[in-house]
C-alpha cells in the first residue's frame, strides 16, 4: 500500500478504479439528470408536415403578385383547415382556405397570409399584401426528419431533451445506472442528531453531509449508522454495506489506538490501494476497491469539513465517472484573494472562500477559521480556493484558482439583462 500521495496521484488511482456502470431503462418522465446510455435517432419526422405558423389564410401565392392595401385581391374562401384537421381537397387557383396555427398546410397552398393583412366578407376574403412563396409556412421536418441523431449517448438529460424524447413516442429510454453508495460513521463520541448530547459526545453530521452529497451527485446512498470504536461493530456494519457500488466511512481511519477502520476493511476483503494524500483538510483518506465485485472503499477522514472536501476531491469525480459522465469536475475560476495566506510547503491547501464580483472580476474571501472542524467554513463559502502544494504563501491580490461547489453559485438575484 502505498502513502502519502499526491491530489493528482490519489485522484488517477482512484478514477482507474471507477468503471462506468451498466445501463438501465426508465420512464423518460423521470429520466431529467440522467445520463443517456444510448444514442436516439428519429423514427419520425417533425413537424409531420408543412403547417401554418399563424391564424389566417392558405393561399397561392402566384394569385396574389400585385395584392396590396390599395388593391386587394378578393378570393372565395373555399373550406376551413384548424390544427389537428385536414385539407378537404387541394387548393386550386384563384381559392383561399381559412387556416389556424399549427393546422397543415392544404395541398396546393405554398403561403399563409396573417388574418391581419386580410379583410373577410361573407364567403369570401380580401388579400391586403402580396405573400413571398412559404409566408407563414413552418416546414415539415423542419425539426427533425426520420434518421436523423438527436442525441448522442452520454448527454446528461435537461428537460427539453425529455421534450424531444416524447417528441418521437419514446416513453422510456436507456440511461446509466445510479451508484449505490453505503455510508458507514464511526467513533464512540458519536451519537445520532435526535439522541441524547453530552459534553463528551459529538453529532454524526457526517452521516448527513455524505449522504446528501451522494444525492446531489446523483447516487443512492444508504446509512449504516454509526459502529463503536471496537473492530467487530466496524465489520459487522461493513459487511452489511457489502453489497453496494461505493463504501464510504468516515473516521477511525488514522494511527491511533481506536481507528479500526482499516483493519476492518482489510478483514472484509478490502484491498487497500493508498492511505494519506498530501491535502489539507484532508490528509488521513485511505481508498481501495474490494474483489471480485470491484467495490470502491473511500475511507474519509472524521473531521466534517475534511470528509466533505474529500468527498469533493475523490468520491464526486468516481461516483460521477462510474454514471456515466464525462465531465467529472466541479467548474473552476480564477479569482484574486483578497487576503495575504501563508502555509508549510508540501500539501495542498483547499481553502473555503466566499466569492463577490467586483469591477469584472472575482475576489475570493477567506471564510475565517480554516480548521478542518469547522463545517459552517462550507456553508459560508461558496468555492475552494486552491493553495498550490509547494507554495508558502499567497500575496493579497494574487490569483487563485477557485474550485466553485455552489450549484446554484451563477444564479442572481437580478436578470441581468
Ligand atoms: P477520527 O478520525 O476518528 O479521529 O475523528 C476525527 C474527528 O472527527 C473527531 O473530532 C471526531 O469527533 C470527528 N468526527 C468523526 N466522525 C464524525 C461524524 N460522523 N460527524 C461529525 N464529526 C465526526
Ligand atoms: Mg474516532
Amino acid at each position: 500500500m502505498r502513502e502519502g500521495l499526491s491530489v493528482d496521484e490519489a485522484q488517477e488511482l482512484i478514477l482507474a478504479a471507477s468503471v462506468p456502470l451498466g445501463a438501465e431503462t426508465v420512464s423518460t418522465a423521470e429520466a431529467a439528470a440522467r445520463v443517456l446510455a444510448e444514442s436516439v435517432d428519429s423514427t419520425r419526422r417533425h413537424p409531420p408536415a408543412d403547417c401554418s405558423a399563424m391564424d389566417g389564410y392558405a393561399v397561392r401565392h402566384a394569385d396574389l403578385t400585385h395584392a396590396s392595401a390599395d388593391a386587394p385581391v378578393s378570393l372565395p374562401v373555399v373550406y376551413e383547415v384548424a390544427a389537428g384537421g385536414h385539407a378537404a381537397r387541394s387548393l386550386e387557383a384563384g381559392e383561399a382556405a381559412r387556416i389556424f396555427t399549427g393546422a397543415p398546410l392544404p395541398p396546393g397552398a405554398d403561403s399563409v397570409v396573417r388574418q391581419e393583412d386580410t379583410r373577410a366578407s361573407d364567403g369570401r376574403v380580401e388579400i391586403l399584401v402580396s405573400p413571398e412563396p412559404r409566408l407563414h409556412v413552418r416546414d415539415g421536418g423542419e425539426d427533425f426528419e426520420v434518421g436523423d441523431r438527436l442525441i448522442e449517448a452520454g448527454v446528461v438529460l435537461g428537460s427539453s431533451h425529455l421534450g424531444v424524447l416524447a417528441s418521437i413516442g419514446r416513453t422510456i429510454v436507456s440511461v446509466s445506472q445510479r451508484p449505490t453508495v453505503s455510508i458507514l460513521s464511526s467513533g464512540d463520541e458519536l451519537v445520532e442528531p435526535d439522541g441524547p448530547a453530552d459534553a463528551g459526545q459529538i453529532v454524526s453530521s457526517n452521516s448527513y453531509t455524505l449522504a446528501a452529497a451522494c444525492r446531489e451527485t446523483g447516487a443512492e446512498p444508504s446509512y449504516l449508522g454509526i459502529a463503536r470504536d471496537s473492530p467487530e461493530d466496524v465489520e459487522r456494519r461493513l459487511r452489511a454495506g457489502l453489497r453496494a457500488d461505493v463504501i464510504v466511512t468516515s473516521a477511525g481511519v488514522s494511527v491511533g489506538d481506536h481507528d479500526h477502520v482499516r483493519g476492518a476493511l482489510e478483514k472484509v476483503g478490502c484491498k487497500l490501494q493508498f492511505w494519506g494524500v498530501r491535502m489539507k483538510p484532508g490528509y488521513p483518506l485511505a481508498f481501495g476497491t474490494i474483489e471480485p465485485t470491484g467495490t470502491l472503499v473511500f475511507g474519509l477522514p472524521g473531521n466534517p469539513v475534511s470528509a466533505a472536501v474529500t468527498f469533493e476531491q475523490f468520491v464526486r469525480p468516481a461516483l460521477r465517472k462510474m454514471m456515466g459522465h464525462t465531465d467529472l469536475y466541479r467548474p473552476v475560476i480564477r479569482a484574486r484573494i483578497s487576503e495575504r495566506m501563508t502555509k508549510q510547503a508540501g500539501r495542498l491547501h483547499f481553502v473555503r472562500v466566499s466569492l463577490e464580483r467586483r469591477d469584472g472580476e472575482f475576489i475570493a474571501n477567506p471564510t475565517g477559521n480554516q480548521s478542518s472542524g469547522v463545517l459552517t467554513s462550507m456553508t459560508r463559502g461558496d468555492g475552494l480556493a486552491i493553495f498550490a502544494a509547494e507554495a508558502e504563501s499567497i500575496d493579497a491580490g494574487e490569483e487563485v484558482a477557485v474550485q466553485i461547489l455552489d450549484a446554484g453559485f451563477f444564479d442572481q438575484s437580478e436578470r441581468g439583462f
